[in-house]
């Protein structure tokens, strides 16, 4: 079974800008534009010998509250689908009470998941890292996916465990 690796996190942090890069096409809409991808947009890929099925998330409509204001129900059903979520988050921006909200939802499914840093470049991702370590979710990746730093790893170890 090839396994389905979801990303989640809240709008802009580059999960559009990472499925592009793990699909090598780009056909998810990259926006600067907070929430533009509006429907559950699915990718096939391969990295090394192991392919893989990729799902990107977001948009939100503005008129919910607490988690659903973060995540789409499209989001929500991705996470159930998957055998991978990776959780993305800036890691320029910091902890933001959307990340929060996020990973109490993940919390609480029974899936892998893994927290991943995105947009470390030219920053000190460890310093960034240190940052989100109250959420409980271990070590992280550290990626650029503008550049592809570090995503190649990131896959090759997700997999790894599956
Ligand atoms: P999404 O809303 O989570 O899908 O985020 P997008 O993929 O649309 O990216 C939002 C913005 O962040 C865009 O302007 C991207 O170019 C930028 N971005 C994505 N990844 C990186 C990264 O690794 N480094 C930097 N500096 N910017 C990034
Ligand atoms: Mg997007």
């Amino acid at each position: 079974m090839v396994p389905v690796i979801a990303l989640v996190g809240r709008p802009n942090v580059g999960k559009s800008t990472l499925f592009n890069r793990l699909t090598r096409s780009r056909d998810a809409l990259v926006a600067n534009v907070a929430g533009l991808t509006r429907d559950r947009k699915y990718g096939e890929g391969k990295i090394g010998a192991s392919p893989y099925i990729v799902v990107d998330t977001g948009g939100i409509s503005g008129d919910e509250e607490g988690i659903d204001s973060v995540m789409a129900e499209q989001s929500l059903a991705a996470i159930q689908e998957a055998d991978i979520v990776l959780f993305l988050v800036d890691a320029r921006a910091g902890l933001t009470a959307a990340d929060e909200m996020i990973a109490d939802h993940l919390r609480k499914q029974n899936k892998r998941y893994h927290l991943v840093l995105n947009k470390t470049d030219s920053i000190d991702a460890d310093q960034a890292e240190a940052d989100f370590a109250v959420l409980g979710f271990g070590e992280a990746f550290h990626i650029a996916a503008v550049h592809g730093r570090g995503v190649r790893g990131m896959i090759d170890g997700v997999l790894e465990e599956n």
